[in-house]
């Protein structure tokens, strides 16, 4: 890398508030009344109506120019909606990695995750222990495992504190377990499958030493650094600088992405994320390689090359 050129982002950790989104919240019975969920919700919210898929990814895009965003993870934040992100990415392959959210318990899940992974063109399953209520050792996530590891894909668990704004906003009820959600029950399932990379959001969403205990153990195990990591109120002075320093120590920097979950529009992508984590890297000294690493070419590692177009039909 020449020191004219400038750093280049790509970003771990986004959500896709399809329409499709709107409609599965919705179904909540504690929902606004809405008849059209994709316009009523959103406009409840003070949101923008997400449109078609290819109208979102659009926008999305064209977020990404504004800021210099190379490539950006776009995950579909409730089951069954992975159809929506996987227009998104057949529309911008070069810009997209498609994630989605699967509930291991549903009878179907297998079979979605498979479906995700091949015919989609999806990287990477995400779970929800805490909030579908499973445990990380139950034979259900083993399964999504195997898949991801058949088509050389990426498995993202989320562990800790886990609070869903758009549910918090829209008054729905959060049933969470969060003692589903401990790092260290990612270890025998991520040590079973060592070629599916894993990620822990958030360093672990409060879980910070349980979370790089699990990596220690386990070479496959990365985190992102996604959103404001508020959780860090938990440990008394602890700052965000010094959770990038003792994950640095501990994982070196090719196994921590950068996230900034960004989600709805008009807010748009978090540029104030990456300023921050970016001002505390250099407050660090880490190295342009390791920031390399840390903003982008982790990324292209985890979720594979920028695609090419595929035959994809709703
Ligand atoms: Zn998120």
């Amino acid at each position: 890398m020449t020191v004219s050129e400038p750093m280049r982002i790509n970003d771990a950790h986004c959500h896709f508030f399809s329409g499709g989104f709107f409609a599965t919240l919705a179904q909540d019975p504690a929902a606004p009344r809405a008849t059209d969920p994709a316009v009523d919700l959103p406009a409840a919210l003070g949101w923008d109506a997400p449109g078609e898929p290819e109208q979102l990814a659009d926008r999305w895009v064209a977020e990404l120019d504004r800021h210099g965003v190379g490539r950006a993870a776009l995950m579909a934040s409730v089951p069954g909606d992975e159809a929506s992100v996987a227009a998104a990415v057949a529309r911008h392959p070069s810009r997209f990695a498609g994630l989605f959210m699967v509930n291991p318990t549903a009878p179907d899940a297998e079979e979605r995750a498979r479906r995700g992974f091949g015919e989609l063109g999806l990287r990477c399953a995400c779970l929800f222990p805490a909030m579908h209520h499973f445990a990380l050792d139950d034979e259900c996530v083993t399964a999504v495992f195997r898949a991801a590891a058949d088509h050389g894909c990426a498995v993202f668990v989320h562990c800790g504190v886990l609070s869903v704004g758009v549910r918090r906003k829209l008054g729905l009820p959060s049933r969470f377990d969060v003692r589903l959600g401990d790092p260290l029950a990612v270890v025998p399932v991520a040590s079973a499958f060592p070629g599916v990379p894993v990620i822990i959001p958030h360093f672990g969403a409060g879980f910070l030493r349980e979370t790089l205990m699990a990596a220690d153990l386990a070479a496959n195990i990365h985190v992102d650094t996604s959103s404001s990591n508020g959780w860090t109120k938990y440990t008394p002075g602890l700052r965000l600088a010094d959770v990038f320093r003792q994950a640095l120590a501990v994982l070196g920097p090719e196994r921590i992405l950068f996230g900034s979950d960004s989600s709805f529009f008009p807010r748009g992508w978090q540029r104030s994320i990456h300023e921050a984590q970016s001002a505390i890297l250099e407050e660090i000294g880490l190295d342009g390689e390791g920031r390399a690493a840390i903003f982008a070419d982790n990324f292209d590692r985890v979720f594979g090359p920028a695609g090419t177009a595929h035959q994809f039909s709703r």
